[in-house]
This record gives structure tokens, C-alpha cells and sequence, in this order.
């Protein structure tokens, strides 16, 4: 049961119960809007591109621990805390109110297609399924969208989401969004953070990453202005004993077939960097490359943007208007209103094919978001 921020004192259970509706209450913030960017440029250190391994220190000692758990992808999904909220007596409150709000879902790969399954039964039973076109139409129209709507979205789009999520899609004739990184889409290259993990793991070294717990080496790459995060790439490519494994990666084909489907497709960029740590050229360009990849590949051009690590960026925005995207969307954790009142900038909720269905109902609730905020974890 979560803390209430209440300092009434209370004896029944009915009036300690409305102590706590009200606090939870106020972790019911609307969706994050106009957020600036920060910093707009960043620039190099200077240091010259390191081709040789020698003297660049090691990212991990011989023997050290896989980084795995911290760089298995970009976009964590929330943590294995909240299931016992379904019990919480605020939780028919707040399933109420989120039947008045837009919930997006963020996917990754789909890695459990039985569990993935039951989500999508569970949101057959308690939501309506929207597509992204009628979230389009309804921005176009000024029109909100149903009461209880999920849209169904899916964030770099590994193969799983062909494989595991596009049966299950189609089974129960669910619509879906994924946003692709267009620079591996027919290549058998893997995530950059997955390729950084495992040669950290097969003794390769940067300069920049060459203080701190190893277990920070995917924070510590996406906190470098990027130029310095493609630098000690480079240097880890250089300096690892091995090449890491081949991933085989959707095809232009496979995006049709994906599209054929019901799952639209959207940008998410070329490279998948953090904009923030971009100068405003390589967001432009950044953004134009996967645009002009995609309509070539799909005969239109894409309507629907993610960001990259889902923080929202005005420069970006500022390309997206140009190029006349009408969507955008953030990785937020949150609820957003049926009408989005800021298109290019819409809040998902981030899930796991894993999550359990119990929780599942929390985080479709915004229960489980607001608490992860109130305890201070926010997405
Ligand atoms: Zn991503």
C-alpha cells in the first residue's frame, strides 16, 4: 500500500482510504508538455579517433561481470515492483479515470509471446484498441478518441515484433505502431548498446569510459555528447578481443509485411542517438535520413516519430513540423488526454512483454506510474 502524502490522521478504515485517494490524487500530473531540451549543441573534446588498442583502459577487468542487466536496451521497462497495487483500494479510482485518458503502450521486442498474449487478451476485455491513424484523425479532427483507448506501439522493432508480435496482433485483430531505426533495417547489425555491452565483455576499452562502476557503461555512453559516444564505439571496436554476434534485423520487405499487418510504421531515427547529446545538425540529419529511408521503402512517407530514449527534443520537433509529421511520441510513463493536446509530443507507458497481467492492469490503470513518481522513480 503506498504512503499517503497525507499528514491527516485518521482511525476508519473508509476515511483513511479517502486520505489516500486524495494523495494519490495529486501524482496525477496531465501529460509533459513543451519540456525544452536543454542544451541544444555539443561539441567534441578534441581528442583525436583512437585506431590503435593501446593505452586505452579497460572497461571491464578480465573476468568481470557481463553488463547485461544494465544494456540490454535503451529504453528499460519499469521494474518488477507494483503487482501487489492491484489490490491497492485506489486502483478502481484510478482505472476510472484512466478510461478517460489515451493510454500508448511502449514495447520493445517481444520475448514472451504467451504473456504477450494475455495482455492482449486483457486489453480486448477492459480497453478499445485504437490505431495510429485514428489517433491521427482524432488530432486532425479535434475529435477525442474513445473512452478507454490504447494505442499498441513497439520501440526499435527487433524481429520479435514480426515474429512473436504480429500473429498475436492479428489473431485478435489489434492495431499497432513500431518505430524503426532505419540504418539496420536489412542489416544483420546489432542495437549499438548491445554491440557496447558486449565488447565491454570481450576487453574492449575508451578513454571516456575508463572510471566508473562498469555496470554504468550504457548511462555513462548516453550521457557523452554523441560525437564522444561514437568515438569510444569506435575505440571499443578497436580494442575488443572479438566481434560481437550478427542480429538479424527486419527487412523493407518485413515493414511491409508489418504494415500489411495493421502495425504502422513510424521513425525513431537512423542511429538511434540521444538528441539531447546532438548538435542540431545530426538531429536534422538524424531524423531526414530515416524519413527519406522509410518512404522510399514503404511508397509514403511516415506520419509518426518516437524519440530516441523517449525524451522529447524542440529541435527535433522543429524537423518533425517541417517534414509534416503529425505525431510524435514520448517514453514518459504516463497517461495523456483522448485528444492530444500536444500531437508531437504524447506520453506512453512503458511495459514488458513479461509484465505479469496483474500488473499490466496497474500500469493501464496509471496507478503503477504514479507511484513509481511518488517514490520518486519516475520514467
Ligand atoms: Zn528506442
Amino acid at each position: 500500500m503506498p504512503q499517503s502524502h497525507s499528514t491527516t490522521s485518521t482511525s476508519s478504515p473508509t476515511a483513511r482510504t479517502r486520505a489516500t485517494v486524495t494523495a494519490l490524487s495529486d501524482l496525477w500530473p496531465p501529460p509533459t508538455t513543451g519540456t525544452p531540451p536543454g542544451a541544444a549543441t555539443v561539441t567534441t573534446d578534441g581528442q583525436p579517433i583512437v585506431t590503435s588498442p593501446a593505452d586505452l583502459p579497460p572497461v571491464l577487468p578480465p573476468g568481470g561481470r557481463a553488463l547485461r542487466s544494465t544494456a540490454t536496451r535503451t529504453c528499460s521497462p519499469p521494474d518488477a515492483r507494483g503487482e501487489w497495487l492491484r489490490f491497492a483500494p485506489v486502483q478502481p479510482l484510478f482505472r476510472a479515470r484512466a478510461a478517460q485518458r489515451l493510454a500508448v503502450l511502449a514495447y520493445h521486442g517481444v520475448t514472451d509471446p504467451r504473456s504477450f498474449g494475455a495482455q492482449l487478451d486483457r486489453l480486448r476485455r477492459l480497453a478499445t484498441p485504437v490505431s495510429l491513424a485514428s489517433v491521427q484523425q482524432a488530432v486532425t479532427e479535434r475529435r477525442p478518441l474513445p473512452a478507454r483507448s490504447v494505442l499498441v506501439t513497439f520501440d526499435d522493432a527487433d524481429r520479435s515484433v514480426l515474429t512473436h508480435a504480429l500473429p498475436a496482433l492479428i489473431e485478435r485483430g489489434i492495431p499497432a505502431a513500431a518505430f524503426v531505426i532505419s540504418e539496420l533495417i536489412g542489416t544483420e547489425k546489432p542495437f549499438w548498446w548491445h554491440e557496447a555491452d558486449f565488447l565491454a565483455r570481450h576487453g574492449g576499452r575508451a578513454r571516456s569510459l575508463d572510471c566508473g562502476h562498469p555496470s554504468q557503461l550504457l548511462r555513462r555512453l548516453k550521457a557523452m555528447p554523441d560525437p564522444d559516444r561514437r568515438r569510444s564505439l569506435h575505440e571499443l571496436r578497436v580494442s575488443a578481443d572479438r566481434r560481437p554476434p550478427g542480429q538479424e534485423q527486419l527487412t523493407p520487405a518485413d515493414l511491409l509485411a508489418l504494415r500489411a499487418g495493421g502495425v504502422a510504421i513510424g521513425n525513431h531515427t537512423q542511429g538511434h542517438p540521444c538528441l539531447g547529446r546532438c548538435d542540431d545538425a545530426t538531429v536534422r540529419a538524424e531524423i531526414t535520413g530515416a524519413h527519406e529511408a522509410l518512404t522510399r521503402w514503404l511508397g509514403d512517407p511516415p506520419i509518426a516519430f518516437a524519440y530516441p530514449d523517449g525524451g522529447h527534443d524542440v529541435r527535433a520537433e522543429t524537423v518533425l513540423q517541417e517534414l509534416g509529421y503529425r505525431l510524435g511520441f514520448l517514453s514518459d510513463h504516463r497517461l495523456g488526454p483522448r485528444l492530444p493536446s500536444h500531437p508531437l509530443q504524447i506520453s506512453r507507458l512503458q511495459v514488458d512483454s513479461t509484465t505479469s497481467t496483474r500488473r499490466f492492469d496497474t500500469i493501464l490503470s496509471g496507478l503503477e506510474p504514479a507511484y513509481r513518481r511518488w517514490r520518486g522513480h519516475a520514467a
